[in-house]
C-alpha cells in the first residue's frame, strides 16, 4: 500500500521504521515537521531542545549509549550545532545518528541560502539526499547503516521543495526490530575515542581521513548512486530536486543521480562522463558538484548556465537550458507551462490581534532604537511599524545591543527577543550584559510558545513536546536569579503601562528586563467584540493606522474596522486621540484589558 506524504513525513517514518528511540530537534522551517511526526510514533522518545547545538549533542549522546537517534535541524541550525558536528565526526559514535538538515533555496523562511552540502566536506561526513518522499523514507535507513558502518553520523540534507512537497511512499508493515544495541543501551567506555583531548584528537584525525576514502569507495558501488542511460547528446549530473526538475526538462538524456553527494564517486563520474558527449550539472546554489568534476579534468558546463543564486523550477531549468542552446524552446515540447494570474502583493504584517503590535508601536512613538531577532515578531520591522533596526541570527538582539551600548552610541535603545528565541540563545548574552557592567534593556515578547514555525511548544511554556507537563521555567524569575535588578512584567494590551515600563528601564543605567507577556491569540484562539468607528466623530487623521493592523481600513473620510478580522484587542481604542473608536456594546460593557 502505498501513501502520499511529504518529504519531512517520510523521514520520520523512515526513522521509526528504522528503530531510531531518541529524537531531538529545534524547530525551523522547513524542516519542523520531521521532528513533530515522529513524536506520535509509538515507543520513541522526542523532544524539542532549547537550540539545534543541545539537540545534537543529545542526539550524539544517545548514539554513544548504543540508540540509534536523529537530529533534525534548518540549515542555519547547523551553524549553531557545528562544533557539535565537528567533535562527533572525529569520535564517531556506537549506534547510528543521523542529523536532517534542510536547506531552503530562495530563502522561503530564513536570513540567508547557505549551502550545506559544504558542511559535509568541511566536516567530513557523508551526506545523502533524496530526491522524493520514498527516497527520504529509504534514505534514513541507508544512512543508519552508513553510520553503524563507517562510525561517523551522516547528515541527510534536504531542501523545502523536498521536505514540504508530497509524493507516494511506500508503507511498511511494522518497524523493523530495533537493534540490539537500541534495546540495551550501554555507554562504552572508551575515553582514547570518546575524549577529544589533543593527544586523542590527533588519534582520532587519520581515522577519520581514512573513514573519508572508505565512504568514498562506498559510493562508487552505492545502490543510491544510479546511472539512467538515454540519449548519450547528454549527460545529466543531479541529486535531490534538481533531479526531478532536470528529468521533466531533458525527458531524453541520460542521468546520473545521486543520492550520496558527499563524498562523491569519482570512477563513476568519469565513467558517466565518458559515455556521453555534453556533461552538465544541474544543482541549487553552490556549485558543489560542478567544482569537484572540474577538479577530475573533466569538461563540464553547470552554473555557466544555471544561476547561484535562489530557488530552481521546470520553468527555470528550461529557460536557462533554452539559453545556453541545450534545448529548442519551441520545439520543446517535454510539459506545458502554467500561465499563473497576477495575484494581488499582500505585504506580511503581524495578525490582527497580535500582543507585539502594542510594543512595536510604543517604541516606535518613544523613538527608541531597536536591536531585534528572530522570531514572527520581525514583522516590526515592516512599514507601518518600523521600529525594529537588526535582525541577523537566532539571539543576536542582546549582544548586538550591548555591542551598541559599549560603543557609546547615545541613542536610548533596547535588545528585542521572542520567548523561544530567548531559550534558544539568548540567556549567555544576557549574563553577557550583567558581566560586563552593560545597561541594555531587554525586552523579550513572551507569547508563550514558538509561534513563527506553528505554536511549538519550549521550556517555557509547561509541556514537553510528547505534550506531558514539565516544569515552566519563567524568564522574569530567570534573570533576577542571575542578578538582574530591574525586571518587570507587562501586558502587551495596557499601551500606557506598557510605555511608562519602557521609559522607566531605558532611562536607567541598570541593565534591565522586561517580559511583555500574553499567550499569542491564535494558539489560544482568542478573540473579542469588534470595536466600531463613530464616523461622526472620526476625524480621519490616520493615526490607528500607524499600528498597522489588517481590519482598519481608510474609507473615502474615516476609518472602518473589519468585524470579520477584527481580534477585537482593543488597541485601536487606545491610540485614537479623537475617541473615536468605541468598545462593541457586545462586550456587555467591558472594555478589552
Ligand atoms: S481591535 Fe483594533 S487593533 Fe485590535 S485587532 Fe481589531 S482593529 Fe486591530
Ligand atoms: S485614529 Fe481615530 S480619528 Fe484618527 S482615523 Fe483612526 S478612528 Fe479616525
Amino acid at each position: 500500500m502505498r501513501k502520499l506524504m511529504s518529504g519531512n513525513e517520510a523521514i520520520a517514518y523512515g526513522a521509526y521504521l528504522s528503530g531510531v528511540k531518541v529524537g531531538s530537534a529545534y524547530p525551523g522551517t522547513p524542516s519542523t515537521e520531521v521532528m513533530d511526526n515522529f513524536s506520535r510514533y509509538p515507543g520513541v522518545y522526542a523532544e524539542w531542545a532549547p537550540n539545534e547545538k543541545v539537540a545534537l549533542d543529545v542526539g550524539i549522546g544517545a548514539a554513544y549509549a548504543g540508540s540509534r537517534a536523529m537530529v533534525a535541524m534548518k540549515h542555519v541550525g547547523l551553524n549553531v550545532a557545528a562544533d557539535a558536528l565537528f567533535y562527533s565526526s572525529y569520535t564517531g559514535l556506537n549506534g547510528g545518528l543521523i542529523i536532517i538538515n534542510a536547506d531552503d533555496p530562495g530563502m522561503h523562511s530564513s536570513q540567508n541560502e547557505q549551502d550545506n552540502r559544504v558542511y559535509a566536506k568541511f566536516a567530513k561526513v557523508p551526506m545523502l539526499e533524496p530526491a522524493d518522499s520514498e527516497d527520504a523514507k529509504t534514505f534514513v535507513k541507508v544512512a543508519l547503516e552508513l553510520s553503524e558502518t563507517f562510525d561517523t553520523p551522516v547528515i541527510l540534507r534536504t531542501t523545502t521543495r523536498i521536505s514540504h512537497s508530497k509524493s507516494s511512499v511506500e508503507l511498511e508493515d511494522s518497524a523493523a526490530p530495533a537493534s540490539e544495541k537500541s534495546t540495551s543501551p550501554a555507554y562504552n567506555r572508551d575515553p582514547g575515542k570518546f575524549v577529544m583531548v589533543p593527544a586523542n584528537a590527533r588519534r582520532r584525525h587519520p581515522v577519520v581521513e581514512d573513514r573519508l576514502a572508505k565512504l568514498a569507495a562506498y559510493a562508487e558501488t552505492a545502490e543510491i548512486n544510479r546511472i539512467e542511460m538515454g540519449k548519450e547528446q547528454l549527460g545529466i549530473i543531479a541529486g535531490g530536486i534538481a533531479y526531478q526538475y532536470a528529468r521533466e526538462v531533458f525527458p531524453d538524456a541520460s542521468f546520473l543521480k545521486l543520492g550520496m553527494v558527499y563524498p562523491l564517486p569519482q570512477e563513476l563520474i568519469r565513467s558517466f562522463a565518458a559515455k556521453v558527449k555534453v556533461l552538465l550539472v544541474v544543482e541549487e546554489l553552490e556549485p558543489f558538484i560542478e567544482e569537484h568534476i572540474r577538479l577530475m579534468g573533466i569538461p563540464v558546463k553547470g552554473k555557466g548556465v544555471f544561476p547561484i543564486t535562489g530557488e530552481f523550477s521546470p520553468h527555470l531549468v528550461r529557460e536557462c537550458a533554452a539559453k545556453a542552446g541545450l534545448i529548442n524552446m519551441e520545439q520543446d515540447n517535454s510539459s506545458t507551462t502554467v500561465s499563473q494570474p497576477e495575484l494581488p502583493v499582500r505585504p506580511p504584517m503581524l495578525c490582527p490581534g497580535c500582543g507585539h503590535r502594542g510594543v512595536f508601536h510604543t517604541l516606535s512613538k518613544l523613538d527608541v532604537l531597536v536591536l531585534g531577532d528572530i522570531g514572527c515578531y520581525t514583522l516590526g520591522a515592516a512599514p507601518p511599524l518600523s521600529a525594529m533596526h537588526t535582525c541577523g541570527c537566532m539571539g543576536a538582539s542582546i549582544g548586538v545591543a550591548h555591542g551598541v551600548d559599549k560603543a557609546g552610541v547615545s541613542d536610548r535603545s533596547v535588545a528585542i527577543i521572542g520567548d523561544s528565541t530567548f531559550f534558544h540563545t539568548g540567556i549567555t548574552p544576557l549574563i553577557n550584559v550583567l558581566y560586563n557592567q552593560g545597561t541594555t534593556t531587554t525586552i523579550v515578547l513572551d507569547n508563550r510558545v514558538t509561534a513563527m514555525t506553528g505554536h511549538q511548544v519550549n521550556p517555557g511554556t509547561g509541556l514537553t513536546l510528547q505534550n506531558k507537563e514539565t516544569r515552566e521555567i519563567n524568564i522574569s524569575g530567570l534573570a533576577k536569579s542571575i542578578g538582574y535588578e530591574m525586571v518587570d512584567e507587562v501586558s502587551p494590551y495596557d499601551l500606557d503601562k506598557l510605555s511608562s515600563v519602557i521609559e522607566k528601564h531605558i532611562n536607567s543605567s541598570l541593565p534591565s528586563l522586561i517580559s511583555v507577556k500574553h499567550p499569542c491569540v491564535l494558539n489560544v484562539k482568542e478573540k473579542h467584540p469588534a470595536p466600531v468607528v463613530d464616523q461622526d466623530i472620526c476625524v480621519n487623521c490616520g493615526t490607528c493606522l500607524e499600528l498597522g493592523c489588517s481590519p482598519l481600513t481608510q474609507e473615502e473620510d474615516h476609518v472602518s474596522i473589519n468585524p470579520l478580522l477584527c481580534n477585537g484587542c482593543g488597541l485601536c481604542v487606545q491610540v485614537c486621540p479623537a475617541e473615536a473608536i468605541l468598545v462593541n456594546d457586545d462586550n456587555n460593557g467591558k472594555e478589552r484589558r
